[in-house]
């Protein structure tokens, strides 16, 4: 028999009673046969910094965060890694023993191994990405990209100011078009990701012209809901590699379950399963 405590992790958002999280965590620790658990926690903009202060005192270990919170968790940690410092946000937690918390973003990293679990052939340095939306998943997708290799990278936002604003955190590498000509720059692109919310369940479909997407190219969305967007589906249907936003939301789960829970898990066919069921 042994008195440590049963290690708690949770996802903080709101609202976030529609976040995969708990089941893709639940998953694992059952996988693996280890003690924990893993709960939604709806905690509201005001309260944030309170219910940080309490966790550890109720033996969580750590948490992700998620929509309103990524910005403005930041004010409350102690310890910020250097890419979520260049993201500007953060999505993982870790409570450390002598009380201070540590932020960290794993969006980028969970982006980059989704790309190359799903295209495992896809080079970096093989040319230009481009990249659409500018909003906060757009800038951890820019640093993963410009830390991967890509030589530049062709950004477009129906908002430019947005755009802009990447541009000028992130350097020359990043050139930004207007949305009107977002169709007319995909002839150039080895990559091309979606990062706006377009495509979504609920939401308008991307309009943009995808005449001059070739063969080979490889195609990512990051909305997973639906797993095939049109997007996919039409690049597909031009011989292009496609590759899901699903595996990006189990890859960056990766870091953070192994910090709580001392096992690094693995995203297989299994884990996507668990987590569409
Ligand atoms: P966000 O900060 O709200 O940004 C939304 C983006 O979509 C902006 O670029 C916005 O352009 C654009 N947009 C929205 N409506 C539009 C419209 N009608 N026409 C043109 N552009 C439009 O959201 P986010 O956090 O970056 O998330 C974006 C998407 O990525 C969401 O679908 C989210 O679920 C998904 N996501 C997936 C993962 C994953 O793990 N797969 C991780 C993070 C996010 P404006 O700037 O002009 O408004």
């Amino acid at each position: 028999m042994t008195n440590s405590p049963i290690p708690l992790a949770g996802v903080i958002g709101s609202p976030v009673a529609h976040s995969k999280s708990p089941i893709l965590h639940g998953y694992w620790l059952k996988k693996h046969g280890l003690a924990g658990h893993f709960v939604p926690l709806n905690v509201a903009a005001n309260d944030l910094g309170e219910v940080l202060k309490a966790m550890p005192r109720m033996g969580f270990v750590g948490a992700n965060v998620t929509i309103p919170h990524k910005e403005r968790v930041l004010e409350h940690v102690d310890h910020i890694t250097d890419r979520a410092t260049l993201i500007g946000a953060v999505n993982t937690l870790v409570f450390r023993a002598d009380g201070s918390i540590l932020g960290d973003n794993t969006d980028g990293y969970g982006f980059i191994e989704n790309l190359r679990q799903g295209a495992p052939d896809w080079d970096a340095g093989s040319g230009p990405a481009v990249v659409l939306g500018a909003g906060g998943a757009a800038r951890a997708v820019v640093a993963s990209l410009l830390d991967a290799g890509v030589p530049e990278i062709l950004l477009s936002n129906r908002t430019r100011v947005r755009a802009e604003q990447l541009r000028d955190d992130f350097g020359a590498r990043v050139k930004v078009i207007d949305w009107v000509q977002a169709g007319n720059i995909l002839e150039k692109a080895k990559t091309v990701v979606n990062t706006t919310s377009l495509g979504m369940q609920g939401k308008p479909e991307l309009r943009v012209p995808l005449d001059g997407l070739s063969a080979g190219t490889v195609v990512t969305d990051l909305v997973y809901a639906p797993l095939q967007t049109q997007l996919l589906k039409i690049a597909s249907d031009k011989g292009c590699v496609t590759v899901d936003g699903l595996g990006m939301l189990l890859h960056q789960a990766v870091p953070g379950f192994e910090r709580w829970f001392g096992r690094r898990p693995e995203v297989d066919d299994a884990t996507r399963q668990a987590v569409l069921a």
